[in-house]
Formats: structure tokens, sequence, C-alpha cells
């Protein structure tokens, strides 16, 4: 009897030691699938998150980056700034690089308003583009817009992709200034779990001069920069299981 309730304790306080695992801990794709994450699991690490490209500043972007030794992630469209295939030569750099290329769909619509099967079509056309430049599929997808309503998250649960939106908007695509961007983040703070921002490689200002702020901001405050899978405790899970033979195809 003793030595039941002594083993019942122990039981009880292995238990309640261990913390309750969050969706985004457990990061088993079947948990996180379709479930909408705007910032990181964990402290002391800073994403650079960049929709809408690919773009005429991907290429030095890329370098940027690389040679901050820092990791970005890029959250790219089909055909929002011209055709992919036109910067393939900046997507697989990005991608040889180990930053992150994620989904921000193929035409960039407003998703909360599209039927499943043009949801599904939005998403398989970047799915074959990102194949056909580097071989592997994304497993992250931002919305357009930040929409996640109507048939989105469903559709997203069942192609099995991790939506992110953001915690920190830069403000860039509402002619914030890199200097009211910076602004932003340092009323976010570097304390707590990391910030997923809201930022596009199609400004200047947020490619050069927010860029280069935010890494010496991350410096100055001991945070690492990472892809915003890594920052999900996640970083094998950055692309879908496998390789991919391509298609041929080189336009849109
Ligand atoms: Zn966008």
């Amino acid at each position: 009897m003793l030595f039941e309730s002594v083993v019942a304790l122990a039981l009880a306080l292995s238990a309640s030691a261990k913390p309750v695992p969050s969706p985004i801990d457990v990061i088993k794709r079947d948990h996180v699938a379709g479930i909408v994450i705007n910032k990181c699991a964990k402290p002391g690490v800073l994403t650079l998150a960049y929709d809408d490209g690919p773009y005429q500043y991907t290429s030095s972007l890329v370098d940027t980056l690389n040679n901050a030794g820092v990791k970005g992630t890029f959250f790219l469209t089909g055909t929002l700034y011209g055709c992919i295939y036109n910067q393939r030569a900046a997507v697989k750099k990005a991608y040889d690089s180990g930053h992150q290329i994620a989904s921000h769909t193929w035409t960039h619509p407003h998703v909360g308003s599209l039927g499943a099967a043009q949801i599904r079509s939005e998403m398989e056309r970047v799915e074959q583009a990102f194949v056909n430049i580097f071989g592997r599929k994304p497993q992250y997808v931002r919305p357009p817009y930040l929409e996640t309503g109507g048939q989105f998250l469903g559709v997203m649960r069942e192609l099995n992709y991790t939506v992110v939106t953001n915690d920190v908007d830069a403000g860039d695509w509402n002619n914030q200034s890199p200097q009211q961007s910076q602004q932003r983040f340092q009323q976010a703070g570097a304390a707590g779990d990391g910030h997923i921002p809201l930022m596009h490689e199609t400004y200047q200002g947020t490619v050069t001069t927010l860029t280069s702020w935010l890494i010496a901001w991350a410096r100055s405050n001991n945070l690492q920069i990472v892809t915003v899978a890594e920052c999900l405790n996640d970083a094998e899970g950055a692309y879908k299981p496998g390789t991919f033979e391509g298609n041929g195809q080189t336009t849109c």
C-alpha cells in the first residue's frame, strides 16, 4: 500500500514536472497542420521573414544575409512580381544557402474567398515551381493579406501545411519608413518568444536599411537569427519529405 502510494506520488510528480507541450512544441505535422502560428516557440531568437518575392532584390538580400551569417525565410509567390522562373537563380541560391523557402501562394489572391479547388491549385503550382527550381516542396505557407478565413485552413489541413502569420508588422506595405519599422520592433522588444515579422522583400528600404538594422538589433540583444522552422524547433521540417523530379517547366 505504502509502496503503491510512493509510486503513484512519483508518477504524479514526474507528470507534473513536465510542462504540457503546446502544439508548436510538439510540432508533429498532423498536430500543427492548419493551425495558425504567429510567433516562435522559444526566446532568444529572431526570424527575418520576407513576403512577395522573388523580385529584383532577392539575390542581393540573400548576399546580405549570407555575409551576416544569418538565415532568412522567404515566402514566395509564383507570379506577383513577375514569373518566379525569371528569378530561378536567386531562388536556388537562397535555398542552397540554407534559407527557408516557403509558399505565399501562386498568384497572391484573397484566399478567404476562394473555393477549395482554387486554393489547392494555388498551393500545387508553387510546389511544382519549387520542385523545378530546387527539388523540394514547402511545408510552410503564409497566406496573402494574412487571410485565414473561408476554406483556407481546412484545405491547409488536408494538404498538411503549417500556416504562419506574424506577431510584428514592419508596415513597409503601408508606407512606413525603415525607421518607423524599427520603432515597431523596439516596441515589441527582444524579450519573450521570438518574433515572426511581416516584411516584404519588394521594398528596397526593407531589404537594405531595415534588414541591416535588424541584424544589428539582434546582435545587441543576443538574439540568434534563424529560420521560421528553426524558431519552431522544426529545423528538419521546413520542406515536405522527399525530393522530386521537375517537369521541365520554365515559364509561368
Ligand atoms: Zn504578400
